[in-house]
């Protein structure tokens, strides 16, 4: 691996850098949960900033945590990790944080994008930070709970201290990073990047994937059932064999049937006009006209996101793979990964 992409392990890491420290966790979503939940198991001194009241502050409490209103969290701390959502940051931290900030704190994100466009900006003696686990919130929580980790990117925006980047890495390792990887990034790489892969790939495209292809057997006739199966259920299966070994594994377990469609059709799938679109994508997130949208829909109401997220959810290929779900004799709410009413 190349110098410019160093990995740091748990091994390479000193954790004092980070049990020392007090750390208040704002919010308690898919991320606040899934880290403070890690940091608690891993000896940190750790509250949750929150609304006392909330829906969030309840399942904190039952699971063993401080709960602490977002101003007594941000006086009490020494590390503050900033967990709420995106397109609510800027106020939060307008109102309920940077009245409360003192020289010296280490103000930290998950993803880069208020930092990065400057929707906050932060006094230059607190040190400005990010730990952003590669993956979905709950299953940060997850992977630590098998014994493993997700990889996490950290960076570093302003560095006052001058031991920033150890308070990230120590931070990033309390977390379960260290088990599978810490790189560092900036915040202008980690940002534009991440919104690319959850837009083109990971999730616009993989959903509007699976759907095209589920859309495609039901109107030709076949059964919804057949349709999930093939089109959904086994996604994960392959994704599994493409993540543990890369393509070329994944290649190696299919049928020579299905490795010669793979690499005869994919091409006329994901064809060169729509690498051309994710281009075009790529664009307009580097010159901030996504980031103005986004907060445009969310300062205007969030209509069109509540009525895209409706539409989602009613659609056939939803309502198939709950009906089938529901028959795998291993899936019951105390083994699943999100249990919405706990998590
Ligand atoms: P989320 O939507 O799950 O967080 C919701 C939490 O924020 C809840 O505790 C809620 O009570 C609180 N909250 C919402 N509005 C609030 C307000 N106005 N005042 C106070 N608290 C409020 O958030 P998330 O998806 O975990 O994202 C948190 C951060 O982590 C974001 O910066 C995101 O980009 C980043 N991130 C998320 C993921 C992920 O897995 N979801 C992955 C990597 C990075
Ligand atoms: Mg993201
Ligand atoms: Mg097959």
């Amino acid at each position: 691996m190349s110098d410019e992409f160093k990995v740091y392990m748990d091994k390479d890491i000193d954790k004092s850098k980070i049990l020392d420290k007090k750390i208040a966790v704002i919010g308690f979503g898919s991320q606040g949960y899934g880290q403070s939940t890690n940091l608690k198991d891993s000896g940190c001194d750790v509250v949750i900033g929150l609304r006392p009241n909330g829906a969030s502050a309840k399942k904190a409490q039952a699971l063993g945590l401080k709960v602490m209103p977002i101003e007594e969290a941000v006086e009490w701390a020494d590390v503050i990790q900033i967990l709420i959502p995106d397109e609510v940051q800027a106020k939060v931290y307008e109102e309920q944080i940077k009245p409360h900030l003192r020289k010296g704190q280490y103000l930290m994100f998950a993803h880069g994008f208020n930092i990065h466009f400057k929707k906050i900006v932060p006094p230059a003696d607190v040190n400005v930070l990010m730990v952003a686990p590669k993956g979905p919130g709950h299953t940060v929580r997850s992977e630590y709970e098998a014994g493993k980790g997700v990889p996490s990117l950290i960076a570093v925006y302003q560095d006052p201290s001058g031991d920033s980047k150890e308070v990230a890495l120590a931070y990033a390792s309390a977390i379960g990073a260290g088990r599978a990887g810490i790189y560092e990034t900036n915040f202008k790489e980690e940002t534009e990047t991440d919104l690319f892969g959850e837009q083109c790939v990971l999730c616009g495209g993989l959903t509007a994937l699976l759907k095209a292809g589920f859309e495609t057997l039901v109107e030709a006739g076949y059964s919804p059932y057949m349709a999930y199966f093939e089109c959904l259920h086994e996604m994960k299966l392959i994704v599994d064999l493409v993540n543990q070994g890369g393509i070329s594994d994944m290649r190696y377990s299919i049928s020579n049937t299905a490795e010669w469609g793979d690499m005869t059709i994919g091409p006329r799938i994901i064809t060169p006009n729509v690498k051309q679109e994710m281009k075009k994508v790529l664009s307009e997130i580097q010159s901030g006209k996504f980031a103005t949208e986004w907060l445009e829909e969310y300062n205007s109401g969030m209509k069109k996101f509540r009525e895209l997220e409706k539409e989602g959810e009613e659609h056939q290929i939803e309502k198939v793979g709950k009906e089938l779900r529901s028959k795998f004799t291993w899936v019951d709410d105390s083994n699943k990964i999100i249990n919405r009413a706990k998590n």
